[in-house]
């Protein structure tokens, strides 16, 4: 038996203003037939799970195409219509096959495209068949009916941060040769809630995601439930795909058992707040012991599409004359001149360009360490195995720490990063983390606590903020009318 591997993914933060272009997937991961099986194997990738189970299940991977960027801004149309050219003129090509396991993110915006991830099952179920289609969705996926549609299963991720991306490409290939062998398709329903949250707000081990993903945990447990998923969504892209889902296949009554838990969520949907601190406020925390603290730049979350180059919590540190932290600045500019720049010792302004809503720059001084091209390979729990480039890196040790300058965005989902420029968050005093949750897979382990900044950024807590132009209405938070609110919940509890 032989399962076609393929996928494109990124999460699209369409109020950030840069595009995403081919050069972003090519800079970060951009696989293509025999190379796509021998680059993802062993990783704790969808992908690299879906591989190990292919392997323990005697079927044949095959790689086609998998494309994924960094998050950032709407996906540019022709990269996206090229790799999915490729994708589908290779799934046509290949030796027959008996099934897809396609990783995709769920909350990708490609301009021109308005739901690109059932364009991409459409695409491939039209040039191969009613073979079965399994896919896996990041916990951040914007579903929309279409793709719940046009797959035979969806597998999105029960974990925030994401540490379970290879048992769910394990579970889709396996509910895929089971497919396969059996010629059974399950019954399938999604539910499509008006209700809009932020990661921050997300997190898997606390209330309310933690009572949801048990109760979601308790339907997959039921032998006849094929895949159950609770996926909150993403609020930083503008489509009509906008907010909470929640998903089940299973041999019978998946409408029922998705309504009741769709219910559920409805219940609990005040509790998706979390409380932020003002910098100051969080620089004043990081001074105290125990240490380190983490100090969480929620708004600047570069695996949520932001920059990675905001500077509030710098000048806060400095006002508060805090010193031992440690944090990673994007500033290709700054890393150049810090390289051309001869001495030991140098003065630079660091962070603040890509907007004026990130900055103003922080005046950085002091002893320079310079790096030419860094790469590391993951070694934790977060897409272990994968190795990742940075570019040039330039530490200046300033005042408030150190300060790790990169030439390449760097997300906070492991701290090899840190380690790869000789960099110790163990013994920092304070760590600005540039993600909402994520980055607990890196520091939690050693972390003292976390305190949660409101900074400027492409990714605030406050949605009201946003200024969206095109969304779903009415979506609570952002409206609020008993009366509609009564008939959503009355809705849901009706099976
Ligand atoms: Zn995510």
């Amino acid at each position: 038996m032989r399962i076609g591997l393929g996928g494109i993914w990124q999460e699209t933060n369409t109020f950030a203003p840069r595009p995403t272009t081919l050069d972003d997937f090519r800079r970060y991961q951009l696989f293509e037939g025999a190379d796509l099986v021998a680059g993802l194997a062993g990783t704790g990738t969808e992908l690299g799970g879906a591989i190990a189970a292919a392997r323990e299940h005697r079927v044949q991977p095959v790689g086609l195409l998998f494309g994924a960027a960094l998050p950032a801004g709407t996906v540019d149309r022709g990269a996206f219509e090229g790799m999915l050219r490729t994708l589908v003129e290779r799934a046509r090509a290949a030796p027959p096959l008996d099934g897809l396991v396609l990783s995709l993110h769920g909350a990708m915006v490609v301009d021109g495209h308005p739901d690109p991830e059932a364009e991409t099952v459409a695409a491939l179920r039209a040039v191969l068949g009613e073979l079965p289609i399994g896919v896996t969705l990041d916990y951040h996926a914007n579903v929309g009916p279409a793709l719940a549609r046009a797959a035979d299963v969806l597998c999105g991720y029960r974990s925030y941060p994401h540490v379970d991306m290879a048992e769910r490409g394990a579970e889709a290939l396996e509910l895929v040769v089971r497919m396969a062998r059996s010629g059974a398709r399950p019954d399938r329903h999604l539910v499509k809630l008006p209700l809009l949250t932020v990661p921050h707000a997300q997190e898997d081990a606390v209330a309310p995601m933690r009572h949801l993903l048990a109760a979601t945990d308790a339907l997959r447990a039921d032998p006849d439930v094929w895949a159950a998923s609770a996926l909150p969504g993403f609020a930083y892209a503008e489509t009509d795909r906008l907010g909470f889902a929640v998903y089940v296949a299973a041999r019978a009554r998946a409408a029922e058992r998705a309504r009741e838990l769709a219910a559920l969520v409805w219940a609990r949907r005040a509790e998706f707040a979390a409380p932020l601190v003002g910098p100051d406020q969080a620089a004043a925390a990081a001074i105290a012991a125990p240490h380190p603290v983490v100090l969480v730049d929620v708004a600047d979350n570069v695996g949520g599409g932001s920059p990675g180059d905001g500077t509030a919590l710098l000048h806060a540190l400095a006002r508060a004359r805090a010193t031992g932290a440690v944090a990673v600045i994007w500033d290709p500019a700054a890393v150049a001149r810090a390289h051309e720049a001869a001495g030991a010792s140098l003065a630079l302004p660091v962070g603040g360009h890509s907007d004026p809503l990130m900055g103003p720059p922080y005046p950085a001084a002091g002893p320079v360490r310079r790096y030419g091209e860094v790469s590391y390979l993951r070694t934790g729990s977060y897409m272990r195995g994968q190795r990742v480039r940075m570019g040039r890196v330039a530490v200046v040790e300033d005042r408030i720490g150190e300060l790790v300058l990169t030439e390449r965005r760097v997300v906070p989902f492991d701290d090899d990063h840190l380690a790869a420029v000789d960099v110790r968050p163990r013994s920092a005093r304070a760590i600005v983390a540039k993600g909402a949750i994520a980055w607990k897979a890196a520091f939690a382990g050693y972390a003292a606590r976390a305190v949660y900044a409101r900074t400027p950024g492409y990714c605030p807590a406050a949605v009201d903020q946003l200024g969206y132009r095109s969304r779903p209405e009415p979506l609570y938070p952002l409206e609020r009318d008993p009366r509609w609110e009564a008939e959503v919940a009355a809705a849901l509890a009706a099976t």
